[in-house]
């Protein structure tokens, strides 16, 4: 057994890596172009990548392949081998330019129009911000994917311009604040991976898990989360065994697995990594996604990633832990009894507030997935209405500097005039509120609107530019302002007043909640359908596109891809459930009932009076209830197949959220009803019960 410290990395060409197997002079000019973002040298890049091939045969790798997110689907890769012919046998060959440059053909990736269909090939420009690393006798180079006109065909490209744009506008800031010494501010994210177990042999006998990874039936098991008592719970044996393996692999690939608990509901976990920055956070977190994928098969589980596997029940989503960090080790969102620090403090939490406010809708459209509509708003996630929690004390900061009096908080000090002084946040001061979608966490805010299955690099893209032009905005008046303290004091004061109705302390969970949303005008867009278009609205196109982070055709592409796969999400959805229905439900059910029926036929010819009323109670309940079950597939059938003829996407959309949804609802009500009242050895498929406590 080797220790951890040991092999931690070990399937890394990390810095360690870099500094053991480049020369002096190269790994000094890869270092600048990392830390500096420079252009990497052809010379550079041919030494580096000989050096990366000979690290990787080493440890067995015989291909390499450039690693990357398309817009829809996990991570894309495609495997080519280092071997080259030299003489009569081959060599172990990668050069510069295919370290550095991969063309791929692309065709089948959605690209929303960018790319036209007789320039099928994109490529891909290795992220040098990113280490390469190995999986599966594989060396993956992390890599962004562009079309050749340049457009960014995926969600690395944009990430890493938001990320330069939050560090280039907090770096003007700080430097007017007078801390010129910062030269690089870097968004640093841990996003908490919730997850579910579920047995294999049972994921295997239900087609809706096969075919769409989440149940479309099933009505609730006797006993579901009521009682809390998986939260936290001892960890069963075999998921041990699978976490164990999952960390060992984690680790050997750099990745900082730390925390892993159950979760709320049955078969429900949750992995947390220790922080890193947002691009390679994002990285680390469809590796994991990946490797869960891949090791729960080998102890004879399914891992689920589906936002809503199980109606009724918990859904699974990401906490995107999010901070801004400077060069020189400073957290941006990190308050502290240093008068000066708060003055940093108080302006970085200004702007997120009003980035929160301003483009509540982006941030709400970043999370948007079929899968997540049906989590967002139900058990234990927050509503699809965005809001802000900073907790009580911060709260009552907030109101004094609005009304210009004196703080004196828990710390019980009498406070000098003025916003500059703060008492120090204890951090389990900061009440955790569970509820909130945006929550500030003492130094960080933990966005909790992510989907389990998304990749978090949307969410972050919004975060980053949302609060880059806010700071771009602070920026632009503090720099011209006559008198720097009183212009100081105006922008916060000002931003606390015209930002308030995004700051809701209490329970998002709360019907009531809704309701006063309204009331303060805050969007709450329900669906993937109502949220994506507004992408395209002037005010949030004007800013993505000022921040650099899209452009026109990029943001036009993107909305289309998304809209599109939600249309084929759902679709697929439909289809497998009236497969169910025709090839095993209804079966099934007639099956049950001509049992009953043959039962009350059977008592009745004894030619002894029995009663029947059980019987024919069911048979009567089942009649209606398959009655019922055939009507709304065939109607579920009619309004799917109009929808697939439509061929505008908005409007497409706009009628799956109206027509084809509803119809898969109204179907499944009867279904789960005749599930209720069916004999269990005549149901086709494994139930709730089966599923949840599917892994002993
Ligand atoms: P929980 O929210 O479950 O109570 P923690 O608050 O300890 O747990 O941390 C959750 C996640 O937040 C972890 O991934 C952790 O690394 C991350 N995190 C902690 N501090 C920061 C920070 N300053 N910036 C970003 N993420 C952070
Ligand atoms: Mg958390």
């Amino acid at each position: 057994m080797m220790n951890v410290p040991d092999y931690f990395g070990s399937l890394v060409f990390d810095d360690r890596a870099m500094k053991e197997h480049l020369s002096k002079d190269v790994y000094k000019s890869l270092k600048k172009t990392v830390d500096q973002g420079q252009q990497l040298d052809i010379g550079v890049a041919n030494a580096v990548a000989a050096a990366m091939r000979d690290w990787a045969v080493e440890k067995g790798a015989t291909h390499f392949t450039h690693w990357f997110q398309p817009l829809t689907g996990i991570t894309a890769e495609k495997h080519d081998g280092f071997i080259a012919p030299d003489g009569s046998g081959v060599i172990m060959d990668f050069s510069g330019k295919e370290l550095i440059k991969g063309e791929p053909d692309a065709s089948s990736f959605p690209s929303g129009g960018l790319r036209a269909t007789f320039e099928a090939r994109g490529y891909t420009a290795w992220d040098p911000t990113s280490y390469a690393f190995i999986k599966d006798k594989t060396l993956c180079i992390p890599t962004a994917f562009c079309s050749y006109s340049g457009e960014a065909l995926d969600k690395k490209t944009p990430l890493l311009r938001s990320m330069e744009a939050v560090s280039r506008e907090s770096v003007r800031i700080l430097k007017l604040m007078g801390i010129s010494e910062v030269k690089r501010v870097v968004p640093c994210v841990g996003p908490e991976q919730e997850y579910f177990l579920i047995d294999k042999e049972v994921f295997e006998k239900r087609p809706d898990l096969v075919f769409t990874g989440r149940t479309l039936f099933g009505a609730a098991a006797p006993k579901g989360q009521e009682l809390d008592d998986h939260y936290f719970g001892s960890i069963k044996p075999r998921v041990a065994e699978f976490m164990a393996e999952l960390n060992e692999e984690l680790w050997k690939h750099g990745v900082l697995a730390k925390t892993e608990h159950n979760e709320v509901a049955p078969a429900q976990h949750e992995l947390a990594p220790i922080y890193t920055t947002a691009n390679i956070a994002t990285d680390h977190n469809q590796l994991t996604m990946e490797l869960m994928k891949k090791i729960a098969p080998k102890h004879g589980m399914v891992c689920l990633l589906a936002e809503k596997p199980f109606a009724g029940v918990n859904g699974s989503g990401k906490h995107n832990n999010w901070s801004l960090s400077t060069d020189t080790g400073m957290n941006l969102l990190s308050p502290s009894e240093n008068p000066a620090d708060n003055e940093v403090f108080l302006l970085f939490l200004a702007a997120v507030i009003k980035a929160v406010d301003k483009y509540q809708d982006l941030l709400r459209l970043s999370v948007a997935t079929a899968g997540n509509d049906h989590r967002l708003g139900a058990n234990e996630a927050p509503p699809a209405i965005v809001s802000m929690f900073v907790g009580d004390e911060l709260e009552e900061v907030l109101k004094s500097i609005e009304s210009s009096k004196h703080y004196s908080g828990s710390a019980r000090k009498e406070m000098a005039l003025g916003v500059t002084t703060l008492p120090k946040f204890l951090r389990d001061n900061t009440d955790r509120n569970r509820t909130s979608p945006f929550a500030f966490t003492g130094n960080k805010f933990e966005f909790r609107m992510v989907g389990s299955s998304d990749s978090i690099a949307c969410a972050n893209i919004m975060i980053n530019s949302a609060v880059a032009s806010v700071l771009k905005e602070f920026a632009d008046k503090l720099e011209t302002a006559g008198d720097f303290d009183k212009s100081y004091h105006d922008i916060i004061k000002k931003t606390i007043k015209d930002h308030r109705r995004i700051i809701f302390n209490g329970n998002g969970y709360d019907e009531s909640w809704v309701k006063e949303a309204e009331k303060r005008g805050l969007s709450n867009l329900r669906t993937t359908a109502d949220a994506m278009p507004r992408l395209l609205d002037k005010k949030n196109a004007d800013m993505l596109k000022a921040m650099g982070v899209f452009s026109d055709a990029e943001l036009a592409s993107r909305c289309e891809i998304i809209l599109d796969n939600y249309c084929k999400t759902v679709s697929i959805e439909a289809h497998t459930m009236l497969y169910m229905v025709r090839k095993d439900i209804l079966p099934a059910v007639e099956k049950y009932m001509r049992r009953l029926a043959g039962c009350m036929a059977e008592k009745k010819g004894l030619g002894i009076k029995l009663s029947t009323k059980s019987e024919e109670a069911v048979l009567k309940k089942l009649s209606k209830l398959a009655d019922s079950i055939m009507d709304s597939a065939d109607a579920l059938e009619s309004v799917s197949v109009k929808n697939a003829g439509m061929s505008d996407v908005l409007k497409r959309s706009a009628d799956i959220r109206d027509k084809v949804i509803p119809a898969m609802e109204s179907l499944r009500e009867a279904v789960d009803g005749a599930e209720l009242i069916t004999a269990k050895e005549c149901w086709p498929y494994p139930d709730y019960g089966d599923l949840l406590y599917s892994v002993k």
